[in-house]
């Protein structure tokens, strides 16, 4: 029998966020980038080196907390945006994540940071995130893969950056 010839969707080029605070965190960064890689439909294009950062709370930010291991991976995904949101849901309960507080301590937080240039908000996804602009932890690491990275409704994350540290020593 002859295969139907299939549709191929255009790979889209994808940010996602990786952080952990609990646990072992690089050895579950590294697995959880290895199962990211292992998806079908996703291809894993570059990993950012991981940065230290302590815990943001509601509160602010809590210098007691576990501090975070941060990091961005760059892929490609034929995926639509909720079915990948799925996939980064699998990976971070196959990791041992819980929903206990907003922005509790976990083992592993995989967030979409910008699909393409894509705009989408719906119940259960944003896009692109709506707090990475304001995150040194996301636009730092992404900056390090991508020297000309944009945020999509943003503009460029080196003058992101740039702004946020500015904001922060004054
Ligand atoms: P933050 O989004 O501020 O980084 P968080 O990562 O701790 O907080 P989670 O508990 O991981 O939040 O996710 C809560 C919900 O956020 C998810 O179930 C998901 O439906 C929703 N969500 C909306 N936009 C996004 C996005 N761009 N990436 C990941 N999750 C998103
Ligand atoms: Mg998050
Ligand atoms: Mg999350």
């Amino acid at each position: 029998m002859i295969a139907k010839p299939q549709r191929l969707r255009p790979l889209e080029p994808t940010v996602i966020a990786v952080g952990s605070n609990l646990g072992d965190r690089g050895a579950t960064i590294r697995a959880a980038l290895d199962d990211l890689a292992a998806t079908p439909g996703v291809r894993l294009d570059a990993v950012s080196p991981l940065i230290e950062t302590a815990a943001l709370r509601v509160e602010g930010v809590d210098e007691d907390a576990p501090r975070y291991l941060n990091g961005v991976a760059l892929i490609s995904t034929a995926l639509d945006p909720h079915a990948l949101l799925d996939e980064l849901h699998r990976i971070e309960d196959a990791h041992g994540r819980v929903r206990v507080e907003r922005w509790g301590d976990r083992t592993l937080d995989l967030d979409i940071v910008a699909m393409g240039g894509r705009h989408l908000a719906d119940e259960t996804l944003t896009l692109p995130h709506p707090r990475a602009s304001e995150r040194e932890f996301v636009l730092a690491p992404w900056l390090a893969v991508d020297p000309d990275a944009t945020l999509p409704g943003l503009g460029r994350v080196d003058a992101l950056l740039a702004r946020l540290r500015e904001g922060d020593a004054s």
